[in-house]
Order: structure tokens, then C-alpha cells, then sequence
């Protein structure tokens, strides 16, 4: 089955390099998902294609207008939108079609919001009042048929659209962008490469920074396997990656970690996981109060001075 993007912007021809490349590329060529942009200026009225206004009770800056936006949205209950650009990486080219696109028959329309099913299609709004967009996030919408996203400009889009059409706002970082579409393509990155096939392996995406978790709360053999080696070496539970290597084993002057090349795969498990907790507490500390550690890591990271730093501050 095919997913499905819809994305609602005044650049709809921004997104033809992030899709036009890698795993994004192959992985609408090959069906597993289509990305299809919608210009919201197709959606206007008037002369100028007027998609904005200035804000109720001044300030700087121009809004967003709800209408074509709402009326974007409302058209796509339709099998068959017009005005869009259908992303093709077969032809590497992004093929304007002026009629009807040819929807994938099994993906339902969009659903007024009161009557959605959030299990299989989501409305988002990109903005930096969002929720915070995590890997998390990525894999709850990986799990859905369509996904619809709404980029904003100017000084933003009239609430309406957050509060009346939009299930949700998602911010992707503490900054401010000028526009969604930069956000929506960091979303559709994160979110397709999660899709069953999309990615060579499917550990990769499992087992990777910020991974599910494989270590249980109170697991009675501590997160080890029988002959007492860290199962996880990865990002399990939240935690960064472990550091990689590759040929040289020397560059510049700089070794490779020993054990790396010594074929000791008990030693290798067991370093990866420190490592990967050592690097998770010099770069995002705040990720290991929610991970999910063993006994071991827990000693490991005391050797470091985690727990002594935490009590203090
Ligand atoms: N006035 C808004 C504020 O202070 O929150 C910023 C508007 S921004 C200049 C224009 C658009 O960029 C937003 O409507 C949103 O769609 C997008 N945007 C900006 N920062 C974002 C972020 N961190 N995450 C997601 N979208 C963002």
C-alpha cells in the first residue's frame, strides 16, 4: 500500500530537490509513497492570488488566510484534486499536471476533522508553536495511510487552521524558520525512510539514534545476553548512535578504537554501548533521564560523574 503526503504551500517547486535524491527518491519510484504539493494560490479568488492579509489588531507582517486553505483540504475528500504537482522520480522530473492527478484508489480522502480516523491519516500544521517533531513522531506517522502538511509564511497562518483543520502543530526545532516547507521536508525525510522496504535493512532504522527500546524496566537479565554481554549496542530507548569507523585504521595520526579491529565481538558489543552512552551524556544528557538503562550502564555512567552532576544541579 501506498502512503501518502499531500503538502499545502505558495512553493510548491521548493520540494523538488529534497525529493529528487536517495532514499526519498527511490522510495517514490518504487510506490512506496507519493508526494503530491498543492499551490495554495490555485485556491485563491481574485486577480493577485491573494493567499494572505494583514494581521486583526495590527503588527508587523502579513497572515496566512484560512480559505484557500480550508478549501485546499476540503478538495482533497475529492479522489481526484487538480491544481497540484505529483512528484515522479521516475522521470526525475516534477510534472505539473494541469487536470487530474491519478490518486491511488485505496487511500481515502481527507475527512473533516470531527470525523478523521487519527489511526490512518493526520492533518499537520508545520509551525514553531509546534509540538516538538521527534523520531517518535516520525514512526507514529509512518504508521498512517495520508498525511497532509500544511507549510506556513509570513508571520504565520491564521489559528483557524491550527484550531478548526489541523490535528496537530509540529515545530522541528527551538528557531524560527522562514517558512514551512523546509520543515515539511524534514518530516517527509524522517517519516518515509521508517517505511517497511524503504531502508536496504530493517534494523537500520531500528537500531539507530533515538531507537525504540530493547532494554525492559526491570529486565531480570539487566539487558544481557546469557554470557553477560550488552545486548543493545545502539541507540536503544532514546540514546544516541555508537561512534563509526571506517578504512583508514589510522588517519592523521588518529587510531581507531583497538578493540574495533581486534574481532572480539563480546568486547565490540560492549564498547559500542558505552560509547554510545558516553557520547549521549557529552551531547544530550537530557536524553538519559528517560532511557531505558541496565545496571551496568548505569555503574558506567557513574564512573563518568552522570549521577553526581545530576544530584547537583
Ligand atoms: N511568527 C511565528 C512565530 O513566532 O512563531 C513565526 C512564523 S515563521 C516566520 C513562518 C512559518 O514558518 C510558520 O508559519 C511555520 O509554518 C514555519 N516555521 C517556522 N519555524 C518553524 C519550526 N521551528 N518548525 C516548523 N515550522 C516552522
Amino acid at each position: 500500500m501506498t502512503m501518502r503526503f499531500d503538502i499545502l504551500t505558495i512553493f510548491p517547486n521548493f520540494f523538488s530537490g529534497p525529493l529528487d535524491f536517495g532514499i526519498l527518491s527511490r522510495a517514490i519510484a518504487t510506490g512506496t509513497v507519493q508526494v503530491v504539493t498543492h499551490d495554495l494560490r490555485n485556491f485563491t479568488h481574485d486577480r493577485h492570488r491573494t493567499v494572505d492579509d494583514r494581521p486583526f489588531g495590527g503588527g508587523e507582517g502579513m497572515v496566512l488566510k484560512p480559505k484557500p486553505i480550508f478549501d485546499c483540504i476540503e478538495s482533497l475528500d475529492a479522489a481526484n484534486p487538480s491544481d497540484t504537482i505529483e512528484f515522479s522520480s521516475e522521470q526525475h522530473v516534477n510534472q505539473i499536471d494541469e487536470g487530474e492527478i491519478e490518486c491511488n484508489k485505496s487511500i481515502d480522502g481527507i475527512a473533516s476533522k470531527s470525523t478523521r480516523d487519527l489511526t490512518r491519516q493526520s492533518v499537520i500544521l508545520l509551525s514553531a508553536q509546534g509540538k516538538p517533531f521527534t523520531q517518535a513522531t516520525a514512526r507514529h506517522l509512518a504508521a498512517l495511510d495520508r498525511v497532509v502538511l500544511i507549510c506556513g509564511r509570513y508571520e504565520g497562518v491564521d489559528e483557524r487552521v491550527a484550531d478548526l483543520l489541523a490535528d496537530e502543530e509540529l515545530s522541528i526545532g527551538d528557531y524560527v524558520l522562514s517558512g514551512g516547507e523546509l520543515a515539511a521536508a524534514v518530516v517527509l525525510d524522517a517519516t518515509v525512510r521508517l517505511l517497511p522496504g524503504v531502508l536496504g535493512h530493517a534494523d537500520s532504522s531500528r537500531y539507530e539514534s533515538f531507537g525504540v527500546p530493547d532494554i525492559q524496566p526491570n529486565d531480570p537479565t539487566d539487558g544481557k545476553t546469557p554470557d553477560g554481554v550488552p545486548r543493545s549496542t545502539h541507540g536503544a530507548g532514546g540514546i544516541l548512535d555508537y561512534p563509526q569507523y571506517t578504512r583508514p585504521a589510522d588517519f592523521r595520526g588518529t587510531p581507531i578504537p583497538e578493540v574495533l579491529a581486534a574481532g572480539d565481538h563480546s568486547a565490540i558489543r560492549r564498547w559500542r554501548r558505552q560509547a554510545a552512552l558516553a557520547k549521549t551524556l557529552r551531547n544530550r544528557p537530557d536524553l538519559l533521564a528517560r532511557a531505558p538503562l541496565t545496571d551496568e550502564d548505569r555503574e558506567f555512567l557513574a564512573s563518568l560523574g552522570f549521577f553526581a552532576a545530576r544530584a547537583n544541579s
